[in-house]
C-alpha cells in the first residue's frame, strides 16, 4: 500500500496518527465511547477544511481510526443525530450557522491506493484523486487520468458521479464499500448506485470508506503526458488557487453553465466577498472574506438573473449544507 502526499493544510490539522478517544467534548459525546479509538471535537470548525474557507462549526466532527471504528461509532450512534462525511470540500458549502450531528472526515486510515490483478484499482475512500491517477500510471493502468484535474476524494467522487474530459466515475467504477446509517458495511456494485450527471442515488448520511475502479493496459508515459495535459488545461481555464467549490451550476442540457452566465452579465457579479470568477463564470470565489451566506446568496442571484435574461434554469452541482 503506498501512503498519500496530502496538501499542506491536510497535514497541519492531520498527523495520520488518530488521536485516542479521550477526547475533547467526550464527556457529553453523543455515542458511547468505550471501545472507539478515533477523535471526536465537539463544536469543531469546518471552515479550514473546506476549499471556500467560510462556514459555520460541525456540531461534532469525527475522525475514525479505521473502518471497524467508524461501524461501532456509526452503530453505537443508533441514529441520534445526523450524520455528513466529508472529503475535501472542493463541491461544498458549509452553511454559516454550521452543521447539525456528526461530519465524518476520512483521514489518512482512508487514504491508500494500491493496484490489483486486471487492472483494477483500489482505493480508500479518502484517497485524493491526485493520488489514484499518479497510482494507476506508475502501474500502467489508463483510464482514470481524468481524475487527475478533480481536487476531490475517492468517496466524494462516487457519491458525486465526479467527471472531466467526457468521462465520469460511473465508467470505471466497480463496486465501492459503504457504512450505511444504521452501521452496516456493504460492498455496493456501480449499477446499485444508478448514476446521472453528477448525481447518485447513495443514501444520505451513507459512508464510502473504499472503491475499485477497472482501468485497462496502457503505457506510463502516455498516461503521464495525457495527466500533464489535463494539469495545464485547468491551469489555463479555472480559479485552481482561490477559495472557490469547482462548479457551481450542473450543464443544462444542450448547453454549458459558464456560457448562460456569462450571457446574463454575471463575470465579475459580487456580493459581499463572494464572486463570480472572471477566469471561469461556473465558479463562486470567496475573496477573502466572503461568508457563505455570501456565496450562497450569490448563487442564487445568478439564477434569477440568468432565468430571466435566458429562460433556462440552474441547478445548483455545489451541494449547500447546515443552517443558515
Ligand atoms: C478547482 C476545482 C475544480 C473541480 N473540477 C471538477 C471537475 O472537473 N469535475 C467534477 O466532477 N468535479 C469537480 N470539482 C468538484 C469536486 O472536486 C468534486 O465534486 C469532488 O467529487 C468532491 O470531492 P470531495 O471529496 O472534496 O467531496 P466534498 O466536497 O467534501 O463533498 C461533496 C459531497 O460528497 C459527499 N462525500 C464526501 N466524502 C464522502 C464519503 N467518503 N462518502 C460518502 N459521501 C461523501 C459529501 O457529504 C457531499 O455530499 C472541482 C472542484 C474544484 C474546487
Amino acid at each position: 500500500m503506498m501512503s498519500a502526499n496530502q496538501p499542506d493544510d491536510w497535514a497541519m490539522h492531520d498527523t495520520g496518527q488518530a488521536p485516542d478517544a479521550g477526547v475533547e467534548g467526550a464527556l457529553d459525546a453523543p455515542v458511547p465511547m468505550a471501545g472507539i479509538r478515533g477523535a471526536l471535537t465537539k463544536n469543531a470548525p469546518l471552515a479550514k477544511l473546506v476549499w471556500f474557507k467560510s462556514g459555520g462549526n460541525a456540531d461534532w466532527l469525527f475522525e475514525p481510526a479505521d473502518r471497524a471504528d467508524l461501524k461501532l461509532f456509526i452503530d453505537q450512534l443508533a441514529g441520534a443525530m445526523p450524520v455528513m462525511a466529508l472529503g475535501l470540500g472542493s463541491n461544498l458549502i458549509i452553511r454559516d450557522g454550521g452543521v447539525p450531528g456528526v461530519v465524518i472526515r476520512l483521514g489518512k486510515p482512508f487514504a491508500d491506493v494500491a493496484v490489483g490483478a486486471d487492472h483494477v484499482v483500489m482505493c480508500g475512500g479518502g484517497a485524493h484523486g491526485i493520488l489514484v491517477s499518479s497510482t494507476a500510471r506508475d502501474a500502467g493502468v489508463a483510464g482514470l487520468e481524468f481524475l487527475r484535474g478533480i481536487p476531490g476524494t475517492v468517496g466524494g467522487f462516487v457519491r458525486m458521479n465526479g467527471g472531466a474530459y467526457g468521462r465520469e466515475v460511473a465508467d470505471i467504477l466497480l463496486d465501492c464499500d459503504v457504512v450505511l446509517p444504521g452501521g452496516n458495511l456493504v460492498t455496493l456494485p456501480v449499477k446499485d448506485l444508478d448514476y446521472s450527471y453528477r448525481h447518485s442515488r447513495l443514501p444520505n448520511g451513507a459512508i464510502v470508506v473504499a472503491a475499485r475502479f477497472k482501468g485497462t493496459p496502457g503505457d506510463p508515459e502516455k498516461i503521464g503526458a495525457e495527466m500533464d495535459r489535463i494539469a495545464d488545461e485547468r491551469e489555463n481555464s479555472q480559479p485552481l488557487r482561490t477559495r472557490t467549490g469547482g462548479s457551481t451550476f450542473k450543464n443544462p442540457e444542450g448547453t454549458s453553465a459558464w456560457k448562460l452566465v456569462d450571457e446574463a452579465g454575471c463575470r465579475g457579479l459580487t456580493m459581499g466577498g463572494a464572486q463570480v470568477s472572471e477566469k471561469h463564470t461556473n465558479f463562486l470565489i470567496n475573496t477573502g472574506d466572503a461568508t457563505s451566506s455570501d456565496i450562497e446568496g450569490l448563487g442564487e442571484e445568478v439564477r434569477r438573473r440568468v432565468a430571466e435574461k435566458t429562460g433556462r434554469t440552474l441547478e445548483w452541482e455545489i451541494k449547500r449544507v447546515g443552517r443558515p
